[in-house]
């Protein structure tokens, strides 16, 4: 008889809320029950469809289950022994530095990778193949907020306050975000503010499930809502409603910020969003006459070639009304990605190193070096933003190791960056499933996922969180770790040893490089996350006794001096506005059944019957002068390329603005015509607004 396996409590595989849930292998060792944890205070038992689905991915008809390196005489990827995979690697590695130097060598990681992965392969890339060229897919995710946020408080973390603080606040603006579809468990936090008495105002080109929830919903233009921004504290300053008693004491640069919004009049942002002049003032009065408020940014705002000004102007929105840093009041961001937050935080961007330092700050480089056990002197300097790295492919990169990443799906102009990806010398992908990208490769790696091994994760609040494993791998597959060992011992025999395969030792050593770091992990150890009850522990925690850090920025902010910076910014136009030939803006996002470039969800039966493809939405008077129905195959085109998919024709949008989903590759994959125009702080693509125009196929 066999007995019922203990369940293990762990946390979702998917976004940056890191929902709690127990996974429980059947009696016959054969499938994993999925249930939430009603212990875990983010979801307290909630999950959505994905999470609970996310068992089937282990399923062996799914993912992959040994190694696989392209024979040159078929020209196909063919089963392979982990030695010889290894070797080809190391090997495509190996002469890529000979011949071309060490940044001839690329390096991709993704915002899924837990926090040891990510740390081990900024580590990796850096003091073994010694090359600069290290980013990751997280940098299409946050990077404009986390710019606005070290420069507005001289640091970022996504929330600075837990998301329990949402329902006692009186109210939230939220821009940009789709909660409701992105991370359906989090609705409850607007619900319960609702409830509690207080305002929602949602800011988005779409009437979503979440605008519906929304006491006041703005729909600007796609990418003016700095424009917006500015209109509202334009208000704010006309109606002497700003709190000059935080200001001065809070604050530096209010009266050149102050200079900069007298020029945004009312009836001049209305002209630029869209948004009529009455609602400008509403959604003001909502803000200013709340006691508490807060303003949370998400992919809409920060997805701009101007991310990093938009969402300055919304934190200078919030400095302006006395809200970052006092009780249950601020500014925070929804990070996206299942370790978006903790990816970014220990070195595989490719300006920062562990503890969220700066690779040119010299003190830095010494601190981590010194763990290292390297010199300074040896590290390289920043390298390429995730675009222009992928962009270099083939030319000045000739090879490149890629992590848990799709980028022939989820990067921009992504047509371009996949015939890139086709010109290296070399291609090695290490991936859970066969991806669009990991096809490309010519040595994939099957390497174990979240419920196959141990490791820690950071969510969107700044919350340390263990993720055990609950289940044995198949026998072909290893872990990323394991990887980077394998792949040491053969770079550089000896160093391999400072890259050790048990999640443990690395995070006990990532701790030792974050320590006196902004995002400071030293006090935060497996077993004080195993003992604390599931909660977490947020950093910054810098001593093992210490409580860690659920609330940032209530005495001092993380500057110099502890004052908040308002940055003055400016509106300007999106890199690409509608013309003659290209009159309609195209805004992209997700929708709650698939998941980022889906090359997890669209392997899940279930979610397929949800969501099964892309689809084009539509306003009913742009379809009619289309001569467009429900379900005709439409082709959106850009300068860039063209996506084909069914019309969805729905009131819910603007006029001017079509909407696809991004999850899909093939004929309707929209990042095929999305701009790469990158925001010159953070570098991020500009997915969330370009110019097309929409044509009847056939
Ligand atoms: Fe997983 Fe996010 Fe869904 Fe929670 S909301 S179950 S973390 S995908």
């Amino acid at each position: 008889m066999h007995t019922q396996p203990a369940p293990t409590p762990t946390h979702c595989p998917y976004c940056a809320l890191q929902c709690g849930m127990q996974l429980t292998p059947d009696a016959a060792g054969e499938g994993v029950a999925v249930t939430g944890r009603a212990d875990f205070p983010v979801n307290r038992g909630a999950l959505c469809g994905k999470g609970q689905s996310a068992a089937a991915v282990l399923s062996r008809g799914v993912r992959l289950t040994g190694p696989l390196v392209r024979d040159p005489g078929t020209g196909r990827l063919a089963p392979a022994t982990w030695e010889a995979a290894l070797d080809a690697i190391a090997g495509g590695l190996a002469r890529t530095r000979a011949l071309h130097g060490a940044d001839a060598c690329g390096v991709f990681g993704g915002g899924g990778l837990t926090n040891e992965k990510a740390y081990a392969l900024g580590k990796f890339a850096r003091i073994v193949l010694g090359t600069s060229q290290i980013d990751y897919n997280g940098r299409f995710c946050m990077s404009s907020a986390a710019a606005a946020g070290q420069r507005a408080f001289g640091l970022d973390r996504g929330l600075p306050f837990p998301l329990e603080d949402l329902p006692r606040t009186g109210c939230v603006i939220l821009v940009g975000s789709n909660l409701a579809e992105t991370m359906p468990p989090a609705l409850r936090y607007l619900t319960e503010l609702k409830a509690n008495g207080g305002k929602l105002i949602v800011i988005d080109p779409r009437r979503t499930r979440t605008a519906e929830q929304a006491d006041l919903h703005l729909a600007p233009r796609p990418g003016t809502d700095l424009a917006l921004a500015l209109g509202m504290l334009h208000l704010l300053v006309a109606e002497g409603r700003t709190d000059e008693a935080y200001i001065r004491e809070r604050t530096r640069g209010w009266a050149e910020a102050r200079a900069g919004v007298m020029a945004h009049w009312p009836e001049y942002v209305e002209r630029v969003t869209g948004v009529p002049v009455p609602r400008l003032r509403a959604a003001v009065g909502l803000f200013a006459d709340a006691e508490t408020a807060m303003v949370l940014t998400a992919r809409g705002p920060e997805q701009q070639s101007k991310g990093t000004d938009t969402v300055g102007a919304w934190i200078n929105l919030a400095l302006a009304t006395g809200r970052p840093g006092t009780p249950l009041s601020g500014y925070g961001c929804l990070t996206g990605q299942g370790n978006g937050q903790g990816g970014r935080e220990h070195g595989q961007k490719a300006d920062q190193l562990p503890g969220y330092r700066k690779l040119t700050d010299p003190a830095a480089r010494a601190h981590v070096a010194e763990v290292w056990g390297v010199d300074p002197a040896a590290l390289p300097g920043p390298g390429r933003s995730a675009y222009e790295l992928l962009d270099a492919l083939g030319g000045e990169i000739r090879s490149l190791l890629l992590m848990g990443s799709n980028p022939v799906v989820s990067a921009p102009r992504a047509a371009h960056v996949e015939e890139r990806l086709r010109s290296l010398d070399f291609l090695a992908v290490a991936d859970v499933v066969l991806s669009e990208t990991a096809e490309l490769a010519d040595v994939v790696l099957p390497v174990t996922q979240w419920a196959e091994e141990t490791g820690t994760v950071t969510n969107l609040e700044g919350r340390v969180l263990l993720r055990r494993r609950a289940i044995t791998a198949p026998p072909g597959v290893r872990s990323d770790l394991e990887v980077l060992h394998e792949l040491t011992a053969r770079l550089s025999p000896g160093l391999e040893k400072g890259f050790p395969v048990e999640p443990e030792e690395v995070f006990d050593e990532l701790r030792r490089a974050s320590a006196g770091g902004p995002a400071d992990y030293a006090g935060i150890s497996y077993e004080r996350l195993a003992a604390d009850g599931g909660e977490g522990v947020f950093w910054p925690c810098p001593a093992t006794d210490g409580p860690g850090t659920p609330r940032l920025f209530l005495d001092r902010f993380a500057t110099e001096d502890g004052r908040a910076r308002f940055v003055p910014v400016a509106h300007r136009a999106a890199a690409e506005e509608p013309d003659a030939e290209y009159p309609v803006y195209l805004t992209t996002g997700r929708v709650v059944a698939q998941y980022q470039s889906g090359a997890q969800t669209r392997r899940v039966d279930e979610l397929n019957k949800a969501a099964p493809g892309p689809f084009v939405e539509l306003h009913p008077r742009l379809a009619a002068r289309l001569g467009v129905v429900e379900g005709d195959e439409v082709a959106v085109v850009s300068r860039r390329g063209r996506a084909v998919a069914p019309a969805r024709v729905v009131g819910t949008i603007r006029v001017d603005t079509v909407f696809m989903p991004f999850h899909w590759g093939g004929a309707g994959r929209v990042n095929a015509v999305t701009n790469p125009a990158l925001d010159p702080v953070s570098r991020m693509p500009e997915f969330k607004v370009c110019a097309v125009r929409v044509e009847r196929v056939g």
